[in-house]
């Protein structure tokens, strides 16, 4: 029998986030057919390049769904005609705001179980699902399933890989729902807060400092070293503590999921709840006073010392460099 998933899929400012993608390829390696909705606002575009990636990562066929308005009802409604026409046995979508609550609406419509925050996703010899989540401050990793016939997955953030590779799907309309009296509601206005967007899922590079960057003066030097190497900045829970950057900029288990390909740790001492949100980093360089600080056991290149001295070296060394 034909295993189908149905992945979610959201165009934002002309791009899907590398973790939808990684979802679709987390699909694609476990099932027959995977089918991809793609819900953005009226007016966007899906272009051909985007497609292709789409493709890439295994979808074979594409539905684009306008949402009006661009609303988690809205979305529920698309997926739930989706859902009857393709008889899916899972539905797929990694954890957002518009996610979140249309995957908890989805379960609740269609009696279906739903397994959150999920940072690994199998089936087993019987065709079972069996997802992977972190548990007790993410120092458990617990194997979960579900007992209904279809699966609803929310995966936590950037946990899963895209593929670098292109290929054509098909692309088709999604159904439209009729209007119902929930969609009533409009979009006012939206996007990031003031000083909220800190870029940190998309960089190739994280520059992240934490509690041993005691002075707002020392992040411009972690500033300037982003700079230098056209990274973005990411911190540590006590920073965003101290109300000296907005809670986008935190990099662990409750705030952003990053996989760059250089991470530079400066003064951050490698607590499990960091750790989670940075371990899968390509090189990952630490800079801190304490040699038995744990982030040296996760790190390929590690600087013993005051990052006050030792990042301004880094950054002139660099800048005679690049
Ligand atoms: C439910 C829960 C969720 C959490 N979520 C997160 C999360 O999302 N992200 C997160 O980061 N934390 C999170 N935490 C907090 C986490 O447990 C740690 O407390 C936190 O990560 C510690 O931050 P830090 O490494 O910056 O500070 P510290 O642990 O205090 O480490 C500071 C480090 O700086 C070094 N240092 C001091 N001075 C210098 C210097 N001049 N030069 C170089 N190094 C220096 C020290 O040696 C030390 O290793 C969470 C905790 C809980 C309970």
């Amino acid at each position: 029998m034909t295993s189908r998933a149905l992945v979610l899929a959201e165009l934002r400012g002309g791009s899907v986030p590398p973790g939808n993608l990684g979802a679709i390829a987390a699909a694609s390696s476990c099932v027959d057919e995977v089918d991809v909705l793609v819900v953005c606002k009226e007016g966007d575009v899906l272009d051909h390049a985007l497609l292709g990636l789409l493709g890439g990562q295994g979808a074979r066929t594409v539905h684009l769904a306008h949402l009006a308005p661009a609303l988690a009802a809205v979305c529920t409604d698309v997926l739930d005609l989706l859902v009857c026409e393709l008889n899916p046995d899972i539905v797929i979508l990694e954890s957002s705001s518009l996610a979140s609550d249309a995957a908890a609406a989805l379960a609740a419509r269609r009696s279906a179980g739903v397994n959150w925050d999920l940072v690994g996703l199998e089936q087993d010899g019987n065709g079972s699902w069996i997802g992977t989540r972190l548990a007790l401050q993410d120092s458990l990793v617990v194997r979960v399933g579900w007992t209904t016939q279809l699966a609803v997955a929310v995966l936590r953030p950037g946990s899963f890989e895209p593929r670098q590779r292109m290929s054509q799907p098909r692309l088709v309309r999604a159904p439209q729902p009729e209007e119902r009296v929930h969609c009533a509601g409009r979009v006012v206005s939206s996007g990031a807060g003031e000083g909220e967007s800190s870029g940190l899922e998309s960089a190739d590079i994280v520059v992240a400092g934490g509690r041993g960057v005691t002075t707002l003066q020392d992040f411009s030097l972690l500033q300037e070293l982003a700079n230098v190497l056209g990274g973005a900045l990411g911190v540590s829970m006590p920073v965003v503590d101290k109300g000296w950057f907005p809670h986008s900029y935190q990099v662990g288990q409750t705030g952003r999921t990053v996989r760059p390909r250089l991470y530079i740790a400066c003064g951050i001492s490698g607590a499990i709840q960091h750790r989670v949100g940075m371990g899968r980093s390509g090189t990952i360089v630490v800079i801190n006073t304490d040699p038995q600080a744990p982030l040296f056991g996760v790190c390929d290149f590690g600087i013993v010392g005051d990052l006050a001295q030792v990042i301004p070296r880094l950054t002139e060394a660099l800048q005679h460099r690049i």
